[in-house]
């Protein structure tokens, strides 16, 4: 059995991948609100007292929750956008603690990526002037493509379930929340479709038939304690969630086709067509379809002057001296190809807005000048974002609707002009889809606008 300690590392460093990989919200009410309900139920806790807990929003529209090892626990936005109550939302927050409490392993999948198969080429030394790229060669970036973390037992998920409805309903919540919430996430998953591929709740937290039944009886025999929920009431509970984003986050870029495209940041650079495109909160990537190439796009600081980027990247300055400078669209860049023995790299700064931006194209020695040009195109299409591309990068936010008298929820989403179809509407309000609503009703429904920056750019 590892150390208390042990364990806080290692969790600290899949924390770090997974804020670098996926993302975290930074909405302060938003997580302000999950880690308040987190604290209030691990003042429950009673095993373990050495261990230390963090709550975090994850910025995944797909509806997660998980633990990683030394307590830090998270909540996907998607699973936001699911729940119906403040009881449902601590009954998961909950489960995941008791996976923390019982000392539940997790272990992450290696999930296979084109970018594997780019073996030979040193990821340390790619590293070293692409953190981000040099990682995914190195498997360390294994999360790139959402969380991909082995599922637990059975037994585990049984004991998760016990620990999480104990803690909650004596923290003063109703512990018939989590089964509620379970059954959301069974008529979600009916819904999507059953893709063994898809890092939704049940792929890491193993659904059985019995498991509603079970944890609804289990939670008839528990006593609520004396403690008030934060947020009561459905309108209060909702009103928590409101404006929160739901499906794609256009706030760390986009690909429209080929090209990718930054709000916040203002740019838009066109990646290789055909080339597989990944984008991460802290880079932009596109490899080569068998993945012998790749390019990503990061940030290298602050600055104005590109070669500053290269120093900070960790350009030895006998190689910054042989940047060769010129202008993309009119902006002042630097470049440079450098290798190690396998690899070759056409690396190119462009300062812009006070920050310096770094393309990085990458492929093996022997098959480099295959892909020049393409690197080189590449890194010469670093443009600043039109006004009109701009205002066409839309995102969904999630907003309460009052029912009104006799209307159907087909209606209500006709009305508001929601983006969930009927059947997901009345999945993530957790009521029948042909169910006579009382008028006053509120219903979740995301409405679509205009991105708006909500945060300073990164
Ligand atoms: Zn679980």
């Amino acid at each position: 059995m590892i150390s208390t300690r042990k364990e806080r590392e290692l969790g600290q460093e899949a924390a770090s991948e997974i804020e670098q990989t996926v993302g975290l919200v930074r909405d302060p009410a938003l997580v302000g609100y999950v880690q308040e309900l987190g604290r209030r139920l691990v003042a429950q806790v009673t095993q373990r007292p050495d261990a230390s807990y963090e709550f975090q929003v994850a910025d995944d529209a797909e509806p997660n929750a998980f633990a990683l090892p030394g307590g830090f626990v998270y909540v996907t936005r998607g699973i936001l956008a699911l729940a119906n109550s403040e009881d449902e939302l601590a009954g998961v927050i909950g489960h995941e603690i008791g996976h923390v409490v019982a000392r539940h392993s997790v272990r992450q999948f290696e999930a296979s990526t084109p970018f594997a198969l780019l073996f030979g080429v040193p990821s340390a030394i790619v590293g070293v002037v692409s953190p981000a790229l040099g990682g995914i060669l190195g498997g360390v970036g294994k999360l790139a493509n959402g969380l991909v973390l082995a599922p637990y037992s059975r037994e585990q998920e049984r004991e998760a379930d016990r620990i999480g409805i104990a803690l909650a309903a004596r923290a003063g919540w109703d512990p018939a929340g989590l089964p509620s919430m379970l059954h959301t996430l069974e008529r979600e998953e009916a819904l999507a479709g059953n893709d063994p591929s898809r890092p939704s709740f049940f792929a890491n937290h193993p659904a059985t038939p019995e498991r509603v039944k079970d944890t609804t009886a289990a939670a008839r025999t528990l006593t609520r304690g004396a403690a008030h929920p934060i947020a009561g009431t459905r309108a209060a509970f909702l009103a928590r969630l409101d404006g929160l984003v739901v499906g794609p986050d256009p706030a760390n870029g986009i690909f429209v086709n080929n090209v990718f495209q930054h709000p916040d940041l203002r740019l838009a650079l066109e990646m290789p067509v055909g080339w597989k495109a990944n984008n991460t909160p802290a880079s932009a990537i596109a490899a080569e379809s068998e993945g012998r190439a790749a390019v990503a796009l990061e940030g290298a600081g602050e600055g104005d002057d590109p070669a500053d980027g290269a120093r900070r990247d960790g350009l030895e300055e006998r190689l910054v001296q042989r940047l060769t400078r010129r202008t993309i669209a009119g902006l002042p860049a630097a470049q440079l190809i450098a290798q190690d023995r396998e690899a070759r790299l056409h690396l190119t700064w462009i300062a812009y807005q006070s920050q310096v931006f770094r393309v990085a194209g990458v492929s093996a020695i022997r098959t480099f000048e295959t892909y020049r040009e393409t690197f080189a195109r590449t890194a010469s299409s670093f443009r600043p974002l039109r006004a009109d591309e701009h205002d066409r990068i839309m995102e969904a936010r999630l907003r309460a609707y009052s029912v009104r008298a006799g209307e159907s929820l087909a209606d209500l989403v006709t009305r508001t002009g929601g983006i969930w179809k009927v059947e997901q509407t009345a999945v993530a309000n957790g009521v029948a889809v042909a169910a006579r609503l009382p008028e006053g009703f509120l219903a979740k429904v995301p409405i679509r606008q205009r991105h708006s920056a909500r945060q300073p750019a990164k």
